[in-house]
């Protein structure tokens, strides 16, 4: 089984997504069909920007002379280390989602090819969300280390509270801006799952279930090509 590529704008709600579809997925795995002995049909996975130990600053070209924006190095190190998370689990019994803003089009089309090297299909699933409100995820974001930082660190953790690193706002917006929309036309971006921000959770487990189906149906074509 395959590769989930999510993609969306910066802090538009993917993790939460993509930490929703895990959870839906560890759950249709435990419900499979299982001899006692044999271990579970398929092994799950999560990577993202947080398990690689891939900072926000990464992205961020605002700092850096026109001349050497394009060969950013340390945003290409961060994808060669996304890369190398995904290549080295991928195979046709690992699930993987790869919770990220893969915002280029070109990347997801080498994430795809290497789905197709590993004999495993790829979907992927698009978080919408409107910009105001994804900036102002953002601004709250930067807001709560302002407050940390002018507490020398005393402001607690509030229950619940959403504590991730922020995007500097020059570096929020030009990811904005660079963003390269998925193409459900074209073959890398295809199957193409669309997640709104507004959308329940009985919406989430409906296209999580619809993944499921086209990807885990894939997989059994992949792996056994004559049946
Ligand atoms: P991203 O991974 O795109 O940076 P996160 O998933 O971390 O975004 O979400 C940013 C914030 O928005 C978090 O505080 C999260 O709890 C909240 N959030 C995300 N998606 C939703 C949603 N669909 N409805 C309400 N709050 C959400």
């Amino acid at each position: 089984m395959p590769l989930i590529i999510i993609t969306g704008l910066p802090t538009s709600g993917k993790s939460t997504r993509a930490a929703q579809l895990h959870a839906y997925l560890a759950e249709r795995i435990a419900a499979l069909p299982q001899a006692p002995t044999s271990s579970p049909p398929y092994r799950l996975h999560l990577i993202s920007d947080i398990t690689q130990g891939i900072s926000r600053a990464v992205y961020d070209l605002s700092t850096l002379p026109a001349h050497v924006r394009s060969a950013n190095a340390s945003e290409k190190d961060a994808r060669a280390s996304l890369y190398g998370a995904v290549k080295r689990v991928l195979s046709p019994r690992d699930i993987v989602v790869l919770d990220g803003l893969n915002y280029i089009k070109g990347w997801r089309y080498q994430l795809f090819c290497e789905a197709k090297n590993a004999s495993t299909p790829s979907a992927v699933l698009q978080v919408g969300c409107a910009v105001e409100r994804a900036r102002g995820v953002n601004e709250a974001r930067l807001r709560r280390r302002e407050a940390v930082a002018a507490s020398g660190g005393e402001v607690a953790q509030g229950e619940g509270e959403d504590a991730e690193e922020p995007y500097e706002p020059g570096n929020w917006d030009n990811l904005v801006f660079r963003y390269e929309e998925p193409n459900p036309m074209t073959r890398w971006d295809s199957p193409l799952f669309t997640l709104i921000w507004e959308d329940n959770e009985a919406r989430a487990r409906e296209v999580f279930g619809r993944i499921w189906d086209v990807l885990a149906g894939e997989a059994k074509k992949v792996v056994r090509p004559n049946q």
